[in-house]
């Protein structure tokens, strides 16, 4: 999400005649976006602000701008341990930002480099904040209330992405199940998406799986644009856990809905994410989550440590489960998902896919599968942009090793 509003601001700044340099430091303005879903997150932001100190010093005029959720959290406060930042703008402000800067004060511009390189993948945000209030999450106070985007203006900014070379978009959204835009779902967007030419892929993100239904299930599977990959955050396989979390589902309601997702969309792969540690959690609770992580049959699952954001439900609780039992724990789980993506990119040995070239990195093409394989292959520039059928040859933990089929 971050990324995708880092290159709406980009794109507004550069509207307002900025350019995007090619350095950091050779540019009058820096400007971080920031997270703060975990405390980590946040750390890591403040520490990537705390790079440009010197910079910020070496020359008259150059300002550092804090934007995004920790900005939000943290306020003008943040100014008193980090005074060399100029400006925070907070993530409830995040669609004004490119004009909050341009209407402050100028420093002379020294001029850089024009890099608005090519997007063959583009994220699109179709939805911000978020209502659901899962016991952990700061989302909700950070990012605000769920708000869904007009349908003209998201056909309005995929068009353009098109235009300038674009051939997939994610569309993004906390909830992205729970789009309403005068009585347009998230099926019906998808189906006025679909019709824009020159688009090849439609990807979602995320599928909360309260809200999955028998429509949006049918719409994936029925649109050929509609990539057969679904992100269906789990959290925990604990009933007393999911409770505590405030999730609005069941362990066997989850399971019915991915027993739906299999049987609806041919050749769907899932993910999904856990956390692990959360306060209530105890040995028992975390067998469950991994026994059912072991059985669900995803592709891929992220695992997250618990990690306490002050103003949310289960700060009252408190990190109970401890730093060293949630690192086991941790551990334990991520050798499990690592061993679940790599059976599961076995799947792929020896068959012949079909990849959207996506970006080079050196001589080889990276690029990904409709059911959302990362595919890497020797290959040169002149197929970026294209779907190229791909003999897969090798398989790694998070990556599908491939050969041109010519
Ligand atoms: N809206 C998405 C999640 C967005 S946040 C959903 O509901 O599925 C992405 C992930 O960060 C979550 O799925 C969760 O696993 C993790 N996360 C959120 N809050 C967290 C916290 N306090 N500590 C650790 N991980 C957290
Ligand atoms: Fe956070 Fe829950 Fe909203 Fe996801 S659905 S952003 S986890 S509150």
């Amino acid at each position: 999400m971050n990324v995708a509003d880092s290159s709406a601001i980009t794109h507004g700044l550069v509207s307002y005649g900025f350019i995007e340099s090619a350095i950091p430091e050779d540019a009058d303005i820096i400007i971080i976006n920031s997270c703060t879903v975990r405390e980590n997150t946040e750390k890591q932001a403040l520490t990537e602000a705390g790079k440009f100190k010197a910079w910020r010093r070496a020359k008259k005029g150059r300002r550092l701008v804090l934007i995004g959720c920790a900005a939000e959290r943290l306020g003008e406060g943040v100014k008193k341990s980090y005074p060399f930042i100029d400006l925070v703008i907070g993530a409830k402000k995040i669609e004004e930002v490119s004009a909050i800067i341009a209407a402050s004060p100028q420093p002379s511009l020294t001029g850089g480099e024009i890099v608005l390189p090519v997007k063959i993948s583009a994220y699109v945000n179709i939805m911000r904040g978020c209502n659901n209030f899962c016991s952990y999450c700061i989302v909700p106070y950070v990012r605000g209330a769920e708000v869904s985007i007009p349908a003209d203006t998201i056909i309005a900014e995929i068009e353009r992405l098109v235009r300038n070379g674009t051939k997939e978009v994610t569309l993004l959204g906390q909830n992205v199940n729970s789009y309403t835009f005068q009585g347009l779902d998230l099926a019906g967007l998808l189906e006025k998406i679909h019709g824009i030419d020159g688009l090849l892929r439609i990807r979602y993100l995320t599928n909360h799986p309260k809200d999955m239904n028998d429509r949006i299930i049918k719409t994936i599977a029925r649109l050929p644009k509609a990539c057969n990959h679904i992100h269906l955050p789990l959290q925990s396989g604990s009933d007393r856990v999911l409770g505590l979390m405030n999730r609005q589902y069941t362990k066997a309601q989850y399971m019915d809905i991915v027993k739906k997702i299999k049987a609806g969309i041919p050749g769907v792969s899932i993910s999904s994410d856990v956390l692990i540690g959360f306060p209530e959690e105890t040995e028992q609770d975390f067998q469950e989550t991994y026994d059912l992580v072991e059985k669900a049959g995803f592709d891929f699952c992220y695992v997250f440590k618990f990690s306490l954001r002050k103003g949310t439900a289960a700060y009252d609780l408190g990190d109970r489960v401890g730093k060293e039992e949630k690192k086991k724990r941790h551990i334990r789980m991520l050798s499990l998902t690592n061993r679940i993506a790599s059976e599961s990119n076995k799947r792929f040995i020896g068959r012949t896919v079909e990849v959207l070239a996506e970006r080079m990195e050196g001589p080889r093409m990276l690029g990904k599968t409709m059911d959302n394989g990362p595919v890497d292959f020797l290959c040169d520039r002149s197929f970026l942009g294209k779907i190229i059928k791909v003999k897969i040859v090798e398989t790694k933990v998070h990556s599908l090793i491939g050969e041109m089929v010519l």
